[in-house]
């Protein structure tokens, strides 16, 4: 531990933040760096405390007391050597994460929490500043001769292709888009993660040897059955995209549309490429963004960005309490998220159910409300009486997903579905399916969930796949996966 009374001197700072006002006329990344001397302090709050609670809310594992000591000592280098041991993509979760290390760090108990994230984020900018972040091919003589198919090109797919990559496999990716990445790519914004820096990440892995097919829409092309007979081995990353919708009469008037439909053409929007669907835009409109999670606060971002006449996000469920209650510690606590695009604008509801929508010439002009009450069972009431409209021309409906999309490639394989609508493995730790050789891992194993939880599972599986291929494996098993699941 570098200063052991840091804790008690030096308070929390938060990450700095581009003006409000400048940041919503683009799309470039939100925050701003830290200052090299606030960072210091900020990992000297680390007490190093006997049992770090941060590294298991980490599903990673990330050995984080180690590497905030480092950091105040100022070893830039050995700490990005600690962080990739537990982590292959530091830059995505240092940008993305919700960080459930910090609500299980110690301090948060009756202090504000270490800046874990921040300072990941820091550690992996100064690796790439320095150069330090080079591609590490297998050498020729360690490669094993069993090639593995990597469905799905999201964070679990890349992770489980790196480390198999490393182990001496051969390994394809397959990814439908035009792009690799999956939500990193399309669906989360580009001002919380500019895309150069997820195409620096496969650029090194190409680099190492990883063979990447983009508009590869594994079921048609190439068939199931081609994928079969050409690999050794088979990672389902195909995530959870099958967005929920809604069952109420007006429904199907253009104008609704569910969130990813949207976000996908931002994305695509903001990189210059065509859109060969209907566009969907929020420019000029009053929109209504239905659901309260992180979809829901990307497409009010990039409402505000377009330049929406106005935004309403509203939740069927009751308003979260503003403050954590400390007595949940060291487990994920029910708190309002606010992320920092409601400081941009817009207005937040809750308790508010949707009854219809209504309009003219087939388009949405209304959208019919009801007011709402939690009863002490858990289940919704509609309050009589409470019915009220609102004005709107574009319905965003971000409510959640069902699972992966049911297309061809997983009938083909039919491995069946589970409760959540993910695909069944042969455990919760067991990334095996009834199909020997054939693993799946992140979204869709676990049903929709965190950048953290992919990297951390795409890991995992390729542990247990290159068990499969050659009956050991030398991959790293630091990570532990957590008991202290948030809700994700
Ligand atoms: C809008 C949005 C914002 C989010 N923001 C955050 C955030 O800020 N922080 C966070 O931690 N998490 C966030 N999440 C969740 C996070 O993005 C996911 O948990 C994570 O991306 C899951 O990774 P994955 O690799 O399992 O799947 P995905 O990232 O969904 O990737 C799956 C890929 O598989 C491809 N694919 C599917 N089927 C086939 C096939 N048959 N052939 C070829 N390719 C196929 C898809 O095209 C897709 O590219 C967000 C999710 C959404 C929807
Ligand atoms: S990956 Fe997420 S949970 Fe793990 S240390 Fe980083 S911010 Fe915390």
């Amino acid at each position: 531990m570098g200063d052991p009374k840091g804790f008690l001197k030096i308070g929390r700072k938060p990450t700095p933040k581009r003006d409000k006002v400048e940041r919503v006329q683009d799309y470039r990344y939100i925050y701003e760096p830290m200052p090299e001397d606030d960072l210091r302090d900020q990992a000297a709050r680390c007490m190093d405390c006997g049992v770090p609670f941060c590294n298991v809310g980490c599903p990673l594992g990330n050995l984080i007391p180690d590497w905030n000591d480092l950091v105040y000592r100022d070893h830039w280098r050995e700490a990005i050597d600690r962080l990739h041991a537990t982590n292959n993509f530091p830059e995505f979760t240092g940008m993305l994460c919700p960080a459930p290390c910090e609500p299980a760090c110690v301090l948060t108990i009756n202090d504000d929490p270490v800046t874990i994230k921040e300072i990941e984020l820091s550690i992996i900018n100064r690796a790439f500043d320095e150069g330090w972040v080079a591609p590490k091919p297998p050498p020729p003589e360690k490669r094993t001769g069993k090639r593995v198919a990597v469905v799905g090109s999201g964070p679990a797919g890349l992770a489980a292709a790196q480390q198999l990559n490393w182990a001496g496999h051969s390994v394809t990716v397959f990814e439908k888009d035009d792009r690799i990445g999956g939500l990193l790519m399309y669906g989360i914004p580009d001002y919380k993660i500019e895309k150069w820096v997820v195409e620096r990440r496969v650029d090194l892995m190409r680099e190492e040897g990883i063979e990447f097919r983009t508009n590869a829409y594994v079921g048609y092309d190439p068939t199931t059955e081609e994928l079969k007979e050409n690999f050794d081995a088979v990672i389902l990353a195909v995530g959870a995209l099958a967005g929920r919708d809604l069952d109420v009469p007006g429904r199907e008037l253009d104008g609704i549309h569910l969130a990813m439909d949207y976000l996908v053409q931002q994305n695509r929007r903001v990189a210059g490429l065509p859109i060969e669907e209907k566009e969907i835009t929020a420019k000029g409109k009053n929109v209504v963004i239905l659901g309260g999670g992180d979809t829901s606060a990307d497409c009010l971002g990039n409402s505000h960005r377009e330049g929406c006449a106005s935004v309403k996000v509203l939740t069927h469920g009751p308003e979260p309490p503003k403050n954590p209650d400390r007595l949940t510690w060291p487990d994920w606590p029910l708190v309002l998220q606010t992320y920092p695009v409601h400081e941009e604008g817009g207005e937040r509801g809750w308790s508010v159910a949707v009854t219809g929508f209504s309009g003219s010439n087939g388009r949405v002009e209304r959208m019919h409300c009801i007011r709402t009450k939690r009863r002490p069972d858990g289940k919704t009431e509609y309050l009589t009486g409470t019915d009220f409209e609102i004005e709107t021309e574009l319905v965003l409906l971000a409510i959640g997903f069902t699972g992966p999309v049911h297309d061809r490639f997983l009938e083909d394989l039919n491995l069946g579905y589970t409760e959540r609508g993910a695909i069944p493995s042969n455990g919760d730790e067991n990334f095996g399916t009834k199909e020997p050789g054939v693993l799946v891992a992140g979204d869709a194993k676990r049903g929709a969930s965190l950048i953290v939880w992919a990297i951390a599972e795409g890991r995992k599986a390729a542990r247990q796949a290159d068990q499969y291929l050659t009956g050991k494996s030398m991959l790293s098993s630091l990570e532990g996966g957590s008991p202290l699941n948030p809700t994700h």
